[in-house]
């Protein structure tokens, strides 16, 4: 029965997906479905990937450091792990062996920290910078709201982008960010913008490659695929409620 259901709402999202593409004139194989399966027993994980899935994201290190090897184990083929959550120093070692890909790049001394550890067992993460771009204070991430107008605001970012982009074993991608909850999706539109126009202008400024955007969840992905999102983080319409 679970199984049934994960398989329709996989389509489900996938048509969403398409159709949020073809509205912005984008390609749907330049958006990668990121199946955020915290919460979400094993079983549910190996489900999706029945159905096709092979990106999956988790948010906390206990809870992953337990499942991510259960699912490997089950396959002939790894899926590709995101970790999606903020990352507590003492915890990145675990994160390092297990994950591919860390969108939450929220501060300099992790970033620093995951390196050290990626280079220390010749490993090279892929990993986006997240920023805030709502102001909202409950959010990890870059402070980067009005940077468009804030030059302290945008110096102090562009500051430590610079330091980001020279470690080691570190492949920065791109940006990743979380939309505040409102009820209109539509609401949600300025935030992306901004970020997409702040991944541009870094783009152009350093001299640098960012070609991932990560932004939109459940309540917001068709909106933030519209403004150039290439990755999106969807978890209750794939595996319902948690
Ligand atoms: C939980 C989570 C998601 C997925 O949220 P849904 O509303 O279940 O789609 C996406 N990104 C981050 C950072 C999350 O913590």
């Amino acid at each position: 029965m679970v199984t049934i259901q994960i398989v329709d709402n996989i389509a489900n999202v996938q048509e969403t997906i398409a159709t949020a593409c073809v509205k912005a004139n984008r390609n749907s194989d330049d958006v990668t479905l990121v199946a955020v399966s915290k919460q979400k027993p094993v079983d549910a994980i190996l489900a999706a990937m029945q159905a096709g899935l092979t990106h999956f994201g988790e948010n906390r290190v206990g809870e992953f450091t337990e499942k991510i090897p259960l699912v490997n184990n089950q396959v002939s083929r790894k899926p590709t792990w995101h970790m999606i959550g903020h990352i507590q120093s003492r915890k990145a070692k675990d994160v390092v062996p297990l994950i591919d890909y860390v969108h939450s790049i929220d501060r300099l001394k992790i970033a620093r920290k995951l390196s050290d550890l990626a280079q220390a067992t010749n490993k090279t993460i892929s990993a986006l910078v997240e920023v805030n771009a709502s102001g909202e204070a409950a959010k990890y991430g870059f402070e980067v709201s009005g940077w468009q107008d804030n030059e302290a605001v945008k110096d102090a970012f562009w500051q430590d982008m610079r330091a980001i982009m020279e470690l080691p074993n570190l492949e920065i991608r791109g940006l990743m960010t979380m939309a505040p909850f409102y009820d209109n999706m539509e609401d949600t539109r300025p935030i992306f913008a901004d970020v997409a126009a702040l991944r541009a202008c870094l783009q152009g400024e350093l001299d640098i490659s960012l070609p991932d955007l990560s932004m939109g969840m459940t309540n917001d992905y068709a909106v933030a695929i519209e403004e150039g999102a290439t990755i999106v983080r969807v978890g209750r319409a794939i595996f319902g409620n948690r």
